[in-house]
């Protein structure tokens, strides 16, 4: 939406294809019980207009989807964005032609677009993972997916026995607001994950106040910060502090909620020991949750490090688990058979159930980009050129794909940092860059091979002394032979920032140009 603006107002014609009947993206599809963003709401939103910021006022610190799909509507309708949307445009295939200079882009049902610049926004984390349960189309419920839920509220779970799959962001978020209305709610685990209190409340009056006197100036702090938002962010070493500092800073942090929890030291994502004694905490707050010790240890993740996988932010989940009406499947030790007409058979016996949720989360990164059957110079595709992990400059372009640009994807800070700053600087660099080539007379961009080459090393590197590298999770791609690539730029959005704007400075170096 900030790209059709952006190219808009830069006197570029743009046309946006869409695949839903409106905008929202993720925030359209994902209307699931309890979903809501897990960045403070005055951080997570558009910072390009000083009248749209200070117009917009959120009523949470993590608003609801529905109050953001509301805001983006809002956003939509004050800059007459859906002018230029297509709306129901699915692309299945982009091939850029040589002679022409340009991509032939088609949509699934048929419709035809030319253009001489391709811009993908089209998410990491939006292209739902394919079911791969067994039997599953043999149960005669309901089956709803949390990132493609039915948009309307004819989804109702009241009085329902409900199965759940999947305890990632989304699971860990529905999971309390399902057991509110459902008779019965199983929670089927495979792998448990580390989840933080939100400790979500009204939104933050006063840091809005005071952001919404210079929108710009905060949109340049944030982008020499290392997440892309202001979080509380320890710099001295765990190793520093005795225990009972380390436990009171860790109970602090805690108590006020989100995402501080992983940067409280800045070892505790490098250090093997100081994470395992930030897990221990975590560990022990389970324990002390969930009153049942045998499902309060199935709940203790044990088999990776604290923030080697998202950390989860929740309202009330753990103490979910206290509820009468509420069960933890562990398909660990409990596996899973296969699906039948009334429900799930596992080898402990079979769950009845009427519906059935899964949050298996998404083909992430690369996902919707190969969806949309992108094909570049000698009829090379994407899914192709990214066999052994996404090879990228600077997460942005690609080097047989000229002209094409990747907003917040692969090879940059993306779900490491605020998605909305990453957007808004992405979009900047983009529309600075076409602007610059218009002005020079030239039409044709693609990264130098030796730049992108240099790239892909440096995202390995930055990732190198990360404990997160080598748990497998949808961050980390992994080869045939075993080989690990960890996925988003892990360097940190204020440097990456930098990075960007050198390019731009000294004139595009790692790029080349035609005319
Ligand atoms: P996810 O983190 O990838 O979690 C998927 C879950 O499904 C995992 O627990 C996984 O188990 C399980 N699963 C997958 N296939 C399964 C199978 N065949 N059988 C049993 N379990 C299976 O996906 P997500 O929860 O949708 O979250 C993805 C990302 O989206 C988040 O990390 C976050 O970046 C974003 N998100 C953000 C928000 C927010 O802002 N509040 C909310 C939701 C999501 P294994 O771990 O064993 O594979």
């Amino acid at each position: 939406m900030y790209a059709v603006h952006q190219v808009r107002e830069s006197g570029f014609s743009v046309v946006a294809l869409e695949a839903a009947p409106s905008v929202g993206g993720v925030w359209y599809h994902n209307g699931y019980p309890g979903a809501r963003v897990d960045v403070d709401s005055v951080e997570y939103c558009y910072f390009f207009s000083q009248e749209l910021y200070s117009e917009w006022r959120w009523s949470e610190r993590y608003a609801p989807q529905g109050e953001l799909l509301a805001y983006l509507e809002f956003v939509a309708d004050r800059f007459d964005l859906k002018r230029s949307i297509e709306f129901g445009a699915r692309v299945t295939s982009a091939t850029w032609d040589s002679d022409q200079s340009r991509y032939e882009v088609t949509t699934e049902d048929g419709r035809r677009f030319a253009a001489s610049y391709l811009l993908m926004a089209v998410g990491n984390l939006s292209a739902p993972k394919p079911p791969d349960l067994p039997d599953l189309e043999a149960f005669r419920g309901q089956v709803y997916q949390t990132s493609s839920w039915p948009v309307g509220g004819q989804v109702d779970l009241t009085g329902k026995r409900v199965a759940l799959f999947g305890t990632g962001s989304s699971g860990v978020q529905a999971v309390p607001a399902i057991a509110e209305v459902a008779d019965q709610l199983y929670v089927f685990q495979r792998t448990p994950n580390f989840s933080v209190p939100a400790v979500n409340g009204p939104a933050d009056v006063e840091t809005w106040r005071s952001h919404a006197v210079d929108v710009g100036r905060v949109k340049r702090e944030l982008q020499q910060t290392r997440l892309g938002r202001h979080v509380p962010t320890g710099t001295r070493s765990a190793r520093d502090y005795s225990e009972s500092e380390r436990r009171e800073l860790m109970e602090r942090t805690w108590s006020a909620g989100g995402h501080a929890f992983g940067a409280m030291f800045p070892d505790q994502t490098t250090d093997p020991e100081v994470n395992s004694w930030v897990a221990d905490f975590v560990r022990d707050k389970i324990r002390a949750t969930v009153s049942d010790a045998v499902v309060a240890e199935l709940l203790c993740p044990d088999d990776h490090p604290i923030g080697a996988r998202r950390l989860c932010l929740d309202t009330g989940y753990y103490e979910t688990f206290n509820r009468p009406n509420v069960s933890l499947v562990d398909v660990r030790t409990e596996p899973l058979t296969r699906f039948v007409p009334e429900g799930i058979q596992t080898e402990g016996g079979v769950y009845h159930v009427d519906a059935v949720v899964l949050a298996l989360g998404f083909r992430a990164f690369g996902g919707a980009l190969y969806d949309a059957g992108l094909v570049g110079v000698g009829g090379v595709s994407l899914a192709q050129w990214w066999e052994s992990g996404p090879k990228t400059f600077l997460g942005i372009m690609s080097s047989p794909f000229p002209n094409l640009f990747v907003v917040a994807g692969a090879g940059s800070p993306s779900v490491l940092s605020n998605m909305t700053a990453s957007i808004e600087q992405h979009v900047d660099w983009i529309v600075t860059c076409l602007t610059r080539m218009r002005e020079q007379g030239m039409r044709v961009v693609s990264p130098r091979e030796d730049a992108e080459e240099r790239w892909v090393k440096e995202v390995d590197e930055a990732a190198s002394a990360l404990l997160r590298k080598d748990v497998t999770n949808y961050m980390v791609h992994v080869n045939a032979d075993g080989s690990k690539h960890f996925m988003p730029y892990a360097g940190g959005f204020g440097r990456y920032v930098s990075i960007c704007q050198d390019e731009a400075d000294a004139g595009y170096p790692s790029l080349v140009l035609n005319s």
